[in-house]
């Protein structure tokens, strides 16, 4: 594994993050930390100048780990992966540490102790990113084929609805002959039709 290089990015989320986090100080600590070779704050990183403020990051100090501290993953992490995919990492190579909701949102009373516990978590997502490995991705060839259990009239109709589709469908049931409930019927209301 190629020693790790990591760039840490402090984002202030407006004052979202930096109204009740001290941005500056947390990234002070982030550039001490082992491993550590470049660390910056920016008001919103998620925009395009902010993602671009990172690829450049990337490509001058040869970064090739990215820790960055910022919301919930759930809404940004897809994006971050993204942005240093197209810095020509890895999208693998991110550690995404969220002192927004889980810190700047609940210990909007204390500062310090919430300055603290972001250094905490950024020391923690640094460490994590020290480990990151690559994960390959390959393209790989699926049968367009299912599997249906139950061959009721529900069954019976997804089968027929999948199989227009193209797809190659297996009908599967604990009973001897298909039909389910609707094979109990002798004639169905309105119609008076066979209920099969
Ligand atoms: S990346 Fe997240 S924390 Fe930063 S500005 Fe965008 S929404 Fe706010």
């Amino acid at each position: 594994m190629d020693s790790p290089r990591v760039g840490v990015f402090v984002c202030h989320c407006g004052a979202n993050i930096n109204g009740f986090v001290d941005c500056e100080a947390v990234k002070e600590f982030a550039s001490k930390l082992d491993g550590v070779v470049y660390a910056e704050t920016y008001p919103f990183y998620c925009s395009d100048p902010g993602q671009k403020i990172i690829k450049k990051a990337i490509e001058d100090y040869k970064l090739n780990r990215i820790v960055v501290a910022a919301c919930t993953p759930k809404i940004h992490e897809p994006t971050f992966r993204t942005c240093i995919a197209e810095a020509g990492l890895s999208p693998y190579y991110l550690e995404f540490v969220n002192i927004r909701e889980q810190d700047s949102f609940v210990h909007m009373d204390d500062v310090d102790k919430a300055t603290k516990k972001a250094m905490e978590l950024v020391a923690g997502g640094v460490e994590r990113a020290k480990r990151l490995e690559d994960i390959p991705q390959k393209v790989v060839e699926v049968d367009k084929s299912c599997l249906i259990i139950g061959a009721g009239i529900a069954g019976i109709q997804a089968a027929l609805d999948l199989g227009d589709q193209g797809y190659k469908v297996y009908l599967l049931d604990k009973d001897e002959s298909i039909g389910g409930r609707m094979a109990q019927l002798a004639k169905t209301f309105p119609t008076d039709d066979c209920a099969l």
